[in-house]
């Protein structure tokens, strides 16, 4: 798999889900994907945009652009 800058990201919109962040537990909105409900009624782990940031290690160095 190759990676390839995507020309946009689609969300989805969650916000009639209830999701909650299961890091600060706001509720999340929108996900960048679509959440798919487990057996046991949960959405698994979610994050939201904020966590979702802080969560991923930034980039040091800056390949390409
Ligand atoms: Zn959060």
């Amino acid at each position: 798999m190759e990676m390839q800058n995507r020309p946009q990201r689609q969300m989805h919109d969650v916000s009639a889900m209830n999701i909650t962040c299961t890091e600060c537990g706001t509720q999340i909105k929108e996900l960048p994907f679509e959440p798919n409900k487990r057996q046991d009624g949960t959405y698994g782990r979610l994050y939201c945009y904020d966590c979702n940031k802080k969560r991923r290690p930034a980039f040091r160095g800056g390949f390409g652009r």
